[in-house]
């Protein structure tokens, strides 16, 4: 397999080296209006991917300018012929699953095991959305003695998906897909550091049969890209993933045009283990929700809180663990941690060894970096925390666990809601009242009660605080890329009030 993927990645490397990451707008590949470039090297071992287009405020214009003119067209299309095309775009990513989950491994770092994963759940996102395309515009009827009132939803507009380095593909699909089956068009940006496979995501789109000008791709930085996005009066509303500073300048970017804002932002997640839990459960969840996905994973259990009665138990048990974790290249499928997305991201997850330590905590597993080229930093463990320390507050996005005993359920919820950000939970206990007791407890947008992140479509997805507004999923996502119009019609001769008789 490691052999397979490394062919994959000889045959599809050297095209992208030669071509470049150009812009998609209006169907068409075009590098950025002022020619200008940036590069995108590989956390695996420093190798220039593509120069990428580096594009500003007047590339974001033309391609909000053929967003808007496509949304004309698209929003009428026959439902069918929509949900056809979302499941031909499905299709297509699934017949080139493993070109792109090698190519995603390079950019971005992410071990292979999971990024095949990746590329499945995109396709998945399509088909799931593509199946709702028909029900998206039904609404509600209020009928009132007078008046027969009914609802509709029609979709915002063009909009701007804006993403995050750390999960890119599957996080675009996630976002793009439910715009296009509302009848949106879009302005995707995708993030600077980890660009490639959003120019192949899009020209996939458009091989499956996309119209022109409905899916534009326009790379570049986020201040200048990004902020011109946020700012453009064509675009409608701005579906954001990133991190929470950001999230913050998008609203202000934003409020001259009154653009509507869904953000999906960071997060310093608790697992919760009580003593009656399956430990050996418990344990194998929280080593997945804090090392899975090289740690860069907005919902991962950062904090682990565990009760005083079975903590020298789980802490000895996670000790083995971690230190047993395979840090590697991300394309051989042994890997199970890969190298951080860039040196800085490195530098930074690497200076929280030192500030646990400084701040009291005891490092009883990794910090620092393996001896090897690449942006690779050690799994790292820390115990005997303390909930206001800077790693049990801040988002340090690695593999890097911070380990907080408590005693009872009280001081377990007061440990949790003690971070500004209040993405997701994850309870370990066999009480199922307590499970009950917690889940409403926490201050959370989801909870999960014995079990690890597990996505279901339908469900909503979002956090609270300091991590984010709004949600995703089902119909919460056609929430986001509609308009809910009421509509009345007068039944009969009902009064109407004579002025200037
Ligand atoms: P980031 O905020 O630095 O960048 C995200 C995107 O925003 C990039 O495309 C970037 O170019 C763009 N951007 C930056 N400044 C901008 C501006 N002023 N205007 C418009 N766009 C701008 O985030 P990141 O470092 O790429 O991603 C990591 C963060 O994402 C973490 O905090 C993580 O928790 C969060 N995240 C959240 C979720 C979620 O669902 N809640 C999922 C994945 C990642």
């Amino acid at each position: 397999m490691y052999k397979k993927n490394k062919v994959i990645l000889s045959k599809i490397l050297p095209q992208i080296q030669k071509d470049g990451l150009q812009n998609i707008i209006d169907g068409k590949s075009i590098a950025a209006q002022s020619g200008a470039t940036f590069e995108n090297h590989s956390p695996v071992d420093g190798e220039l991917i593509a120069n990428v287009a580096k594009s500003d405020a007047v590339d974001i214009d033309i391609a909000a300018k053929a967003a808007a003119k496509a949304f004309k067209t698209w929003r009428k299309m026959p439902h069918k012929e929509r949900r056809n095309i979302l499941y031909a775009i499905a299709e297509k990513i699934e017949a080139h699953a493993a070109e792109i989950a090698v190519l995603e491994s390079y950019d971005t770092g992410q071990p292979i095991r999971f990024m095949k994963k990746a590329a499945i759940r995109g396709a998945a996102n399509f088909k799931y959305f593509a199946d709702k395309a028909i029900d998206a515009p039904n609404g509600l009827s209020t009928p009132d003695t007078e008046h027969l009132n009914f609802t509709v939803r029609q979709p915002i507009g063009p909009v701007g998906i804006i993403t995050p380095w750390n999960a890119p593909f599957m996080l675009a699909t996630w976002k793009i897909a439910p715009a296009l089956a509302a009848g949106c068009t879009v302005v995707h940006k995708p993030a600077e550091l980890s660009p490639a496979s959003a120019t192949l995501l899009c020209r996939l789109a458009h091989e499956a049969g996309l119209p022109k000008g409905v899916w534009n791709m326009v790379h570049g930085f986020g201040e200048s890209a990004g902020k011109a996005l946020t700012e453009h009066e064509d675009i409608k509303a701005i579906a954001f993933i990133g991190e929470t500073s950001t999230g913050s300048l998008i609203m202000q970017q934003g409020a001259p045009t009154l653009k509507r804002v869904h953000l999906e932002l960071g997060g310093q997640n608790p697992t919760i283990i009580f003593e009656d839990a399956d430990l050996e459960r418990a344990t194998d969840a929280a080593i997945f929700m804090k090392y899975s996905l090289n740690g860069e994973r907005c919902t991962s259990g950062s904090r682990l809180l565990l009760q005083r009665s079975i903590y020298d138990k789980v802490v000895k048990n996670l000790i083995k663990r971690v230190q047993n974790i395979k840090v590697g290249d991300p394309l051989d499928p042994d890997t199970e941690i890969g190298p951080l997305i860039h040196a800085s991201h490195q530098n930074k997850v690497i200076s929280y060894g030192e500030i646990g330590q400084k701040d009291g905590a005891k490092l009883v597993v990794g910090g620092g970096k393996p001896d090897k080229k690449g942006c690779y930093v050690n799994p790292t463990l820390f115990v005997d925390a303390t909930k206001d320390m800077r790693i049990s507050q801040e988002e340090v996005f690695g593999p890097f666990l911070t380990v907080i005993p408590f005693d009872t359920e009280e001081e377990a919820v007061d440990i949790a809601n003690s971070v500004k950000y209040g993405l997701t939970a994850y309870v370990w206990t066999k009480d199922s009242a307590r499970g009950h007791r917690m889940a409403l407890n926490v201050e959370a947008g989801m909870v999960w009660i014995n079990s690890q992140n597990v996505r279901h479509l339908p469900t909503p997805f979002g956090g609270v605080k300091y991590s984010g507004i709004g949600r995703d999923g089902g119909e919460y996502s056609f929430d986001f890329y509609m308009e809910t119009k009421n509509i009345s019609v007068a039944l009969g001769n009902h009064s109407i009030t004579k002025l200037g008789v």
